[in-house]
């Protein structure tokens, strides 16, 4: 009878351990679909190659996100914060160029549709495609606004405002930290 007790209490034993290293498994089979089901392919505008071009979306955690970015980018982009007025790299930029987002690289404006705003903030009429770019409500500050977002990897920019110039009348009044600015002749 005694060896019949240890015998049963071997084979629970055994089965609780299984079960364990069973859920173990399942847990870390979890964490990948969740990395994988966070990359999707993305279609995108290529301002260089005047194309529309599938690029796979960018992830990445907030540890990752502050190995490349500055604090002031990863603030602004990551956190949704506002940079001074009058205090960005961009806003008094006259150069000809494309207008890239810090995170990953995607062309979110040109220089052809910067307009002076007064704002002190870089402000365009319209982005470099609508493909590249996403919109969300904000309501934060009590104020309703329209957020807008690098698509590819999520960066906030900015807001869009209806006080634009012709012919869009829009403003979209951007953080000169969510932008990277490459010097070339845009292409139309
Ligand atoms: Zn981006």
């Amino acid at each position: 009878m005694q060896r019949f007790f240890s015998y049963m209490l071997f084979v629970s034993l055994t089965l609780f351990f299984m079960g364990a290293e069973m859920k173990a498994n399942k847990s870390r089979d979890n964490s990948s679909s969740q990395t994988t089901k966070n990359v999707e392919k993305i279609t995108v505008f290529n301002v260089e190659k005047g194309a529309l071009e599938e690029v796979e979306n960018v992830y990445k955690t907030d540890e990752e996100w502050k190995k490349i970015l500055t604090p002031e980018q990863f603030h602004v982009t990551r956190q949704k914060g506002t940079e001074r007025a009058f205090t960005g790299q961009y806003w008094n930029n006259k150069k000809k160029g494309v207008y890239k987002c810090i995170g990953c690289g995607n062309d979110l404006f040109f220089s052809d549709t910067k307009f002076e705003s007064g704002t002190g903030w870089p402000s365009f009429w319209k982005p470099a495609a609508e493909e590249n770019v996403g919109y969300e409500k904000d309501s934060s500050f009590f104020i309703q606004r329209i957020e807008i977002h690098c698509r590819r990897c999520h960066a906030h920019l900015g807001h869009v405002f209806d006080d634009g110039p012709p012919p869009t009348h829009k403003r979209y009044c951007i953080n000169s930290t969510a932008l990277m600015f490459k010097e070339i002749a845009p292409l139309k």
